[in-house]
């Protein structure tokens, strides 16, 4: 397909043309108090979609001040489990209801292909209506004390949370952080990435549709160092549950350290697809191809580093070049497209970039490697050779389409070369030897393996993070109840 074709109709939703796009702040959408706005930017056509305001520092204090006051009110804190349960399968609905819509504001703000925006509303959908269930399942102990004592935990919420999302996958990564917190009892203050902040807005004004107390959810926008940065130094604020890149991940992690707020953090990662000789070599190749091609490489858990056992390193680098023939990028609003331009400008020029690095390297672009078309961010899969894994292209996430590919000998050579970055979020491990993939599974120090598979996703019932530089924390799985809650001892003489 065209990176623009004139036959596919490009939807603009309603919701764009209804500006001013304010915060949400207590149940309404307000302009900022700055008076100041940003625009959004389609990265197909690189033309400007609207403009969004920009939270400063009283917009800050007003939003954490919204959530504080519905954190206490008896209309949040005194509800009972079930209520809270029911409100959160109220919001599952009203994203369900409105799914083409939000699908499509995130496909015009980042450029994902719509099957795949809606594959990731579904899955939020699927997410709120997983802890829907937490509320009334969340148990306190009883403590082992004196018998003249009655020992006994309770587990009660944090109280505000700011969630910080990065651009790649918003209705997503809005999901990951507001179902378990609201779970939990918490009230939470979003700020959606400034890259793609629309479908956080439509989804704050569509709880108008629900009876969640105003003020639970509130939406700030901004970029990160005025809006994020605010939030994240607001005394009010109880948790920061962050996800984005490494460097901003540890200036949050610092500024926090003065008010020693509770910070989770999901950052980026490096992560290998590691193949061994007895693999299926034709699904390994499959996998490993959308592993790094799939929004256009922008995952945190993007494969984008091919390990092949000696062997096989020539016949797998073949199967994989003629499965990365299938990644033509195009409009992603037309149905056959499978990968859509790189989310924003700036982003763009740093993928491109390395193109350069590769080669000052020594490393050599066997497919790839240079930006197509006029109009539009789009690039296409590259696949660099002659890697050794302490060049930059080996080291450092450069979240766009491109991997490198590299040979390894035996299982310890593959998790020796698996480990090998300071990162360690996920790895994708193929072999038909069970014993090969338990014990490199277990060897590996990631927080998620995917064995014959990559990507798969749940709807919030496996823990998901990472090792080292990956983060800090857990999202979802039973880890998520100590994300979003402390647990309180109280001991009373009998
Ligand atoms: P980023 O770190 O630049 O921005 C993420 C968010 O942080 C944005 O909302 C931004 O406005 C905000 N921010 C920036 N500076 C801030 C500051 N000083 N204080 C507070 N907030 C600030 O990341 P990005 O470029 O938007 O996203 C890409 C990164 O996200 C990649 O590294 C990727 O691996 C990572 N990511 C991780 C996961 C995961 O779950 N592990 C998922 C998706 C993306």
């Amino acid at each position: 397909p065209p990176f623009l074709d004139a036959a596919t109709p490009r939807p603009r939703p309603a919701f764009l043309d209804d500006g001013p796009h304010g915060l949400f702040i207590g149940g309404r959408l307000r302009p900022a108090q700055t008076q100041e706005t940003f625009p959004t930017i389609d990265p197909t056509t690189e033309t400007v979609l609207t403009a969004i305001s920009a939270a400063g520092t009283a917009d800050v204090d007003a939003a954490v001040a919204s959530a504080r006051a519905a954190f206490e009110a008896p209309s949040w804190s005194a509800i009972s489990p079930q209520a809270r349960s029911r409100l959160l399968f109220q919001i599952a609905d009203v994203i369900e209801a409105h799914r083409e819509e939000l699908a499509t504001l995130d496909t015009l703000d980042m450029g994902a292909p719509l099957a795949g925006s809606l594959l990731m509303v579904d899955h939020a959908v699927e997410v709120f209506r997983h802890y829907a269930g937490w509320p009334t399942k969340i148990y306190g102990q009883t403590g082992p004390g004196d018998p003249s004592r009655l020992d006994y935990v309770l587990r009660q919420p944090l109280g505000v949370v700011a969630a910080i999302t990065a651009w790649n996958g918003p209705m997503l990564q809005t999901s990951w952080k507001l179902a378990p917190a609201l779970a939990t009892g918490n009230t939470v203050v979003l700020k959606p990435a400034e890259q793609s902040p629309l479908s956080a807005l439509r989804f704050a004004a569509l709880l108008a549709e629900t009876d969640l107390p105003a003020g639970v959810v509130n939406v700030v926008t901004g970029t990160g160092p005025v809006t994020g940065a605010a939030l994240v130094a607001h005394p009010g604020v109880d948790k920061v549950s962050f996800t984005g890149s490494g460097p901003v991940g540890k200036r949050i992690l610092t500024a926090s350290a003065d008010t020693l707020t509770r910070v989770t953090l999901e950052l980026g990662g490096k992560s290998p697809t590691i193949v061994f000789a007895d693999a299926d070599l034709r699904a390994a190749a499959a996998t490993a191809a959308l592993a790094f091609c799939g929004g256009s490489g922008q995952g945190c858990v993007s494969g984008t580093r091919v390990l092949v056992q000696e062997p096989v390193r020539e016949q797998f680098g073949e199967l994989l070049a003629e499965e990365l023939g299938r990644y033509v990028p195009g409009d992603p609003f037309h149905p056959d497209t499978v990968m859509g331009p790189i989310a924003h400008r700036e982003h763009f020029d740093r993928v491109v970039s390395y193109f350069d690095v590769a080669r000052e390297d020594g490393a050599r672009i066997a497919l790839g490697g240079r930006p197509l078309g006029e109009t539009g961010l789009f690039l296409p899969p590259t696949l660099i050779e002659n890697v050794t894994n302490d060049m930059r292209i080996a080291q450092e996430e450069i979240f766009g389409p491109v991997a490198a590919i590299m040979s390894f000998t035996d299982a310890d050579d593959a998790v020796r070369l698996g480990d090998d970055t300071v990162y360690g979020l996920s790895a994708s491990v193929w072999t038909r030897d069970l014993s090969t993939a338990h014990r490199t599974a277990a060897a590996l120090r990631v927080g998620t393996v995917w064995v014959n598979t990559w990507g798969e996703m749940t709807s919030g019932t496996m823990p998901f993070g990472g090792f080292k530089e990956s983060g800090i924390g857990r999202e979802h799985g039973t880890d998520v109840l100590d994300a979003y809650t402390e647990t309180k001892a109280v001991m009373m003489r009998l």
